[in-house]
């Protein structure tokens, strides 16, 4: 099944086109042109969102939990469609999308059964105790409340789990938000036909329809527009640390400055301590190379980084990564602009003289090839560059001498996403006094795996201190990320008949 665009904006329930332009950059097939996005439309959605927020922000668990299956169903029900257009548009295979649309349904599913629950209102109530001396205490419940109106911003790499109908707009549409979505230009089309499902579910469920726009970007203004608009009470965004940092400081910079939750990227440090070396250097090679890269290495929780102890187990350990590297042929990276930065990434690992390259390859137009480096512990402890993400399948070996070395480059890392110890029995001691700092680093600690696969559950954190999030006390993965969207109030005397149905 073939998808053609229209390429409107929707607007609180109506398709809008603009007279400015802009044009798709599909993988292959044909190219489309999408109206360009303005501060005039970030207006209409906000107001129309501000407005939705007085029936929705006040609507039933199971009226917004029903809303929450029917966009699911709805997005199911274009399946094909989604598939065909997301391939073309990102040049992912078309398994990898089929994986993420199931991906996105589930996680608007496990979101209706969560609200459905109810525990993520964390209800509270202190009861009244009228005799107390010298005075007597009022009866006060607490409750958490939606917000008002959310942003969302998605990233290219997760055209549908992680952008229109992503985590954060499931998140958000839970807790009771409506939600302003600033569509990626890398995938125009494919957040086109996820509005459309939203749309239909929107019509189906008499949801008022200011609850969900999309505003198609082009324009860097719209997004500046969307953050700073005086309606939006929060930002969800996936994405770059500089395109997070710009949006972070408008947010913080606003008359009335706003929450801005950004999941950026990260190295995602993984640590191989000596006796798993030297029992199984081959293993762990062949295991990272095919981590590093999936999916041409354009996921976030890439493990860019592997810390080893000097000698003959990191000869192997290093001797066995290339050889699987070389394995691995170009492929097709999300869009021509990813593809240049992979290069200029690479460029900048061999512009130093204490890295060596291990493996270097030469890629060309919207291809990547993987690439791999070594460096001392004192070499990347001196250079901020080499703990930047590349965005790509580009490795680097860190090796350290021992393991006071290994703690003090740990010390010395940025915030992640994860970090990993790859350990044996043996180990345990050494990876107990790791342990402490990686706690610190990262937002997911993980054994003896690999960590691309980020699972949805209760227990999921993605997320970590900066610049791996902008705030560390979040999560853009699993139902705790709907606490991003709310805020405790206390109701205190309060008349039964007063209180919010969820709080009686
Ligand atoms: P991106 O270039 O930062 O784009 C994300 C969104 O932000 C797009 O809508 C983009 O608009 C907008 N944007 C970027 N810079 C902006 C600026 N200066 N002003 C206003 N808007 C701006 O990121 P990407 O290439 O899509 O995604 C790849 C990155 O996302 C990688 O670094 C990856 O690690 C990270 N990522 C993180 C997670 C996570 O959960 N932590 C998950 C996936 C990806 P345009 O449409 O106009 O470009």
């Amino acid at each position: 099944m073939t998808f053609t665009p229209h390429g409107k904006h929707l607007i609180a329930g109506e398709w809008i086109g603009t007279e400015a332009r802009f044009a798709d950059e599909p993988a292959f097939g044909p190219v489309h042109e999408f109206s360009m996005g303005t501060v005039d439309l970030v207006n209409r959605a906000a107001q129309a969102a501000e407005e939705a927020f007085w029936s929705y922000g006040q609507a039933s668990r199971e009226a917004r939990a029903a809303f929450l299956d029917v966009i699911a169903d709805e997005i199911e029900a274009r399946a094909e469609a989604i598939t065909d257009i997301g391939s073309r548009e990102t040049g992912l295979p078309e398994a990898r999308l089929q994986g993420e649309r199931g991906r996105t349904t589930g996680q608007l599913r496990l979101f209706a059964d969560h609200i459905r629950k109810g525990d993520y209102l964390d209800r509270r109530v202190d009861p009244a105790l009228s005799d107390r001396q010298p005075a007597p205490r009022p009866e006060i419940r607490m409750i958490q409340r939606p917000i008002g109106p959310v942003a969302v911003f998605g990233a290219s790499n997760f055209p549908l789990a992680f952008s229109t109908a992503g985590g954060d707009t499931a998140a958000a549409l839970a807790a009771g938000c409506p939600v302003v979505v600033k569509g990626h230009s890398a995938h125009p089309g494919t957040g086109e036909i996820v509005a459309e499902a939203v749309h239909a579910a929107i019509a189906k469920t008499g949801i008022h329809p200011g609850v969900f726009s999309l505003i198609q970007g082009g324009r860097r203004d719209v997004g500046h527009a969307l953050v700073q608009h005086p309606l939006i009470k929060a930002v969800g965004f996936t994405g770059s640390l500089s395109g997070g940092r710009a949006l972070f400081d408008l947010c913080a910079a606003r008359p009335e400055p706003i929450p801005f939750f950004g999941e950026l990227g990260s190295v995602n440090p993984m640590f191989v301590m000596p006796h798993a070396a030297q029992a199984r250097a081959e293993d762990l090679g062949k295991g990272w190379a095919a981590s590093l890269t999936l999916g041409a290495g354009q996921f976030c929780t890439n493990p860019g980084i592997a810390v080893i102890t000097d000698g003959a187990d990191a000869d192997r350990f290093v001797a066995a990564t290339r050889d699987a590297l070389a394995q691995v042929g170009p492929q097709t990276m999300l869009t021509d602009g990813i593809a240049r930065a992979y290069r200029e990434g690479k460029q900048r690992f061999e512009a130093r003289s204490a890295v060596t390259p291990v493996v270097s390859t030469d890629s060309q137009g919207r291809q990547a090839s993987p690439n791999l480096y070594e460096t001392t512990a004192e070499a990347y402890l001196q250079d901020h560059a080499l703990g930047e993400e590349v965005f790509g399948p580009l490795g680097l070996v860190v090796r350290v001498r021992d393991a006071g070395e290994m703690e003090r480059l740990a010390r010395g890392l940025n915030g992640q996403l994860t970090a990993t110890i790859h350990m044996d029995d043996a180990d345990l001691e050494a990876a107990q006094k790791l342990l402490p700092v990686l706690e610190r680093k990262a937002g997911r600690v993980l054994v003896n795996g690999f960590p691309t696969g980020v699972e949805v559950v209760d227990s999921m954190v993605h997320g970590g201190p900066y610049p791996a999030s902008t705030n560390f006390g979040a999560t853009s993965v699993g139902t705790l990320s709907i606490r991003r969207f709310l805020r405790p109030v206390s109701y205190q005397n309060f008349p039964k008949a007063l209180l919010p149905e969820d709080l009686v």
